[in-house]
């Protein structure tokens, strides 16, 4: 089919109609609806989150990579409450019908979407401005989902893995710099940690994916408690490129407040923090603490200089 004239139900059955092996899917993209059986004992946990071109990434980005990350995302606000992920909805919005565009997008999401076990159940394709929005649903056990509002005085904050990569990727990109691999990895493609999530689930008190920025990210935390917060900066796990920037420019802003690292921060009551080093290596994360929740007000950083603003939407 040329560009331009493949009718809509061609476009989706082409590029968005792929076979899954999900038994819960009692109907899946092609009615007015798509139906899910839940199982008993579970909640449905779902998260909706939308990427414009020019706001959400650069014009430039590849088909392939706008696919991941819009996924991704939803992916890590479904792994921040320990849910595990099970189906998705796609509203895709192009500015015209470019097969190859499609193509790349279209395959770039099937792959992350099997790896994960997320099957795309529905959508909806509309023209106009490059946009895409997806929905995504997950079960948890019942009462087991890790919200934000569940930390409690003594527990221990952690995070996973290594934050500001990304943030420090994108500094490269705006100084023109050539990125360094790793952390332009984190910014293109971040890891949801699904696993990590799961296996919080009873153990963790509170929880938070790292998008904005973790002084912000705690912050949500921290509100949502009624607690405060005194994290040391120094621990805070960083690459060693994030180390040398933060010595060389005495400036923590990438760390404190770059957003787009997708880890999980959370918190940990005293009883249950033998268990993570454990929960680590079953799910191959890194887990680090970085300071306790305690009853003052807000969050206190210490070790920090520079701290700068995390991202504000509007
Ligand atoms: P309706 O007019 O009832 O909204 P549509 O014509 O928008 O239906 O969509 C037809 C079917 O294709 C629906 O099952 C819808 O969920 C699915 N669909 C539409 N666009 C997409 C997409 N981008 N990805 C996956 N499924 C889609
Ligand atoms: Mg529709």
């Amino acid at each position: 089919m040329g560009l331009e004239i493949m009718h809509e139900f061609d476009l989706i059955r082409e590029y968005f109609t792929w076979p899954s092996d999900e038994n819960s899917i009692a109907l899946g993209v092609g009615d007015d609806s798509a139906i899910c059986d839940i199982e008993s004992g579970y909640q449905l946990v779902t998260s909706i989150d939308t990427l414009i071109a020019g706001v959400h990434f650069p014009e430039s980005t590849s088909a392939s990579d706008i696919a991941y990350k819009a996924l991704a995302v939803n992916l890590s606000d479904i792994a921040a409450m320990g849910a595990l992920p099970k189906y998705f909805t796609l509203a895709l919005t192009v500015p015209k019908v470019d097969q190859s565009w499609l193509k790349d997008f279209s395959q770039s999401l099937k792959q992350l979407s099997e790896q994960f076990g997320v099957s795309l159940i529905g959508g909806d394709t509309t023209k106009g401005p490059l946009s895409i929005t997806i929905s995504i649903f997950g079960w948890v056990e019942s009462g087991e989902a890790l919200r934000r509002s569940g930390a409690q005085i003594g527990d221990g904050i952690y995070v996973s893995n290594t934050i500001g990569d990304a943030a420090f990727a994108l500094w490269q990109l705006n100084n023109n710099d050539v990125p360094i691999k790793g952390c332009l990895v984190k910014l293109n493609r971040p890891t949801p940690q699904v696993d990590l999530g799961r296996a919080l689930v009873g153990v963790g008190s509170a929880c938070i994916d790292v998008s904005d920025g973790i002084e912000q990210d705690l912050s949500h935390i921290l509100k949502a408690s009624s607690v405060g917060a005194k994290i040391d900066a120094g621990k805070i796990p960083l690459t060693k490129v994030l180390v040398d920037y933060v010595k060389k420019h005495n400036d923590w802003s990438l760390v404190l407040n770059g957003g787009d690292d997708y880890e999980l921060c959370f918190t940990v009551s005293k009883n249950n923090q033998a268990m993570l080093g454990d929960i680590s290596k079953r799910c191959g994360v890194k887990i680090t603490q970085i300071g306790v929740i305690c009853e003052s007000v807000g969050l206190e950083i210490v070790g920090a200089k520079n701290i700068g603003k995390s991202y504000q939407h509007f």
